[in-house]
């Protein structure tokens, strides 16, 4: 099973977004099969250069991915995000890209996402009003049914920061589940990007069912720099649970 981590996970560990690469090569290197590259700043994210070493590492990795930047974006048929866009393209030409996952409240016109050329991903938002409507597995369902080019990127502790529980997503939107933001929330109302390891048997119990899938798993917690060495544990067990 493909075990993936989010760059956003080793952010407060090194200074640059290509530090954080080569942090993931150095610490996990041989024990991923992807990274998710995940820059909010839209500038930051176009002038993202990949070095050598970056783009040989992960050109070596069959499932990396890439999260769209979400400040101040409004995806839709603009020069914006015609631009994020076109970085993605270069992205995917220089070390291949899964998908790109989006967040639907910063989408303005789904079909211009059909226009980017890679797989697309809609996530599911965390608890706040201006995420309404993007955080029931129904409500999902819907937009599936009428979308279906469309992927899910089924986060898991947004899901519990609205107080739903992870198998009520797991049975209801099943096989359309494309791949899995892991991370863990203890308490409905507030999105903390946990690690599954670093949580409660209580709410591991919750997210056990996810792994029943058997789809990708991106490992997206957010992390101090003190606990970034826990994510190793995070993958092994990810792994185990695949097993079991
Ligand atoms: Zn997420």
């Amino acid at each position: 099973m493909l075990v993936s981590i989010s760059t956003g996970a080793v952010r407060h560990s090194v200074e640059t977004k290509l530090e954080e690469i080569h942090f993931i090569e150095k610490e996990f290197g041989g024990l991923v099969d992807g990274v998710e590259i995940c820059i909010m700043e839209p500038e930051e994210f176009l002038s993202l250069q990949l070095d050598e070493k970056a783009v040989s590492f992960l050109k070596s990795l069959p499932y990396n991915s890439v999260h769209a930047p979400l400040k101040g974006m409004g995806y839709g048929k603009n020069e914006k995000a015609e631009k994020i866009f076109a970085k993605m393209r270069e992205i995917n030409k220089k070390v291949g890209l899964h998908h790109a996952t989006f967040h639907p409240n910063h989408v303005h016109n789904f079909r211009a996402l059909k226009t980017l050329g890679l797989g697309v991903c809609i996530e599911n938002l965390s608890n706040g009003k201006k995420r309404r409507g993007w955080q029931k597995p129904n409500e999902f369902k819907k937009f599936f049914e009428k979308n279906p080019f469309f992927g899910f990127c089924f986060d898991v502790n947004h899901g519990m920061a609205n107080g739903i529980e992870p198998k009520k997503f797991v049975s209801t939107l099943g096989e359309k589940i494309t791949c899995i933001h892991l991370n863990a929330t203890e308490s409905a109302g507030h999105a903390s990007h946990n690690l599954v390891i670093d949580s409660s048997r209580k709410a591991q119990q919750k997210i056990l069912p996810v792994f029943g899938l058997k789809k990708p798993v991106i490992i997206e917690p957010d992390l101090e720099k003190e606990k970034v060495h826990l994510i190793k544990k995070e993958i092994e067990f990810a792994r185990k649970m695949f097993k079991s």
